[in-house]
């Protein structure tokens, strides 16, 4: 059983960073959004707190809970959306970091329930893993809402749409999930645009999808 010695103020303030990074990025706005990140060594989970502004927000402020939903440390109330944060954690193993939020073009198809196909853009084949599925509709911070996230990332996704909200990305560490976010956003306005003309895209093949996948895989960047 984790306890509270296993706690690393390194990843609260990772996760307090990240807030910064988040609202400083623009994906989302005031206190929206929320993120976390997991110790796989300790099963101990990070996360924001509810409704603070990110630039007020110390490292103490970010609660660890273990991946049953056990306060290990904390004096915050948690980020409504922390099922749905421990949820993926559960789903995904190989996953460190979760990211959601509100950004425009994403949600611009979120609002529409539309997915984003990742065969129209090199950088979406390459970071986002699967189809972002637009999940069904749940009112924020229910335990419906955590399993529909689940289910629309499946097995492969790195991302995936809430109906009328936002998005959230994950990732192998924080930067993959901040990178994954942004490539999400920049796909998501490239194919806003291509329908703005009434036209269509030219799709990559999945052939060529899967060669760039396993080239991310094993040759892309430094050993
Ligand atoms: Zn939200």
């Amino acid at each position: 059983m984790p306890s509270s010695k296993d706690v690393k103020p390194d990843l609260q303030e990772l996760v307090r960073l990240s807030g910064v990074r988040m609202i400083d990025s623009g994906l989302t706005v005031a206190t929206w959004g929320n993120i976390s990140c997991c110790d796989r060594e300790t099963g101990l989970m990070y996360i924001t707190p509810s409704g603070m502004n990110y630039h007020e927000i110390v490292y103490d402020d970010i609660n660890v809970y273990d991946l049953k939903g056990n306060l290990v440390q904390g004096h915050r109330r948690p980020s409504i959306e922390h099922d749905m944060h421990r949820g993926m954690y559960n789903a995904r193993p190989e996953i460190s970091a979760c990211v959601h939020t509100h950004p425009i073009f994403s949600t611009v198809f979120s609002s529409m329930g539309e997915n984003i196909p990742i065969n129209l853009h090199d950088e979406a084949a390459q970071a986002l893993g699967d189809t972002v599925r637009c999940a069904d509709y749940c009112l924020p911070g229910t335990i419906d809402l955590a399993s529909a996230v689940v289910r629309a990332m499946g097995e492969k996704a790195n991302a995936c749409l809430l109906r009328n909200h936002g998005a959230v990305c994950i990732g192998e560490d924080m930067d993959g999930a901040f990178k994954v976010s942004t490539v999400l956003e920049m796909v998501a306005e490239i194919y806003w645009r291509i329908r703005a003309t009434g036209s269509t895209y030219i799709p990559i093949s999945d052939e060529n999808v899967a060669a760039m996948q396993m080239f991310v895989k094993t040759k892309y960047g430094q050993y």
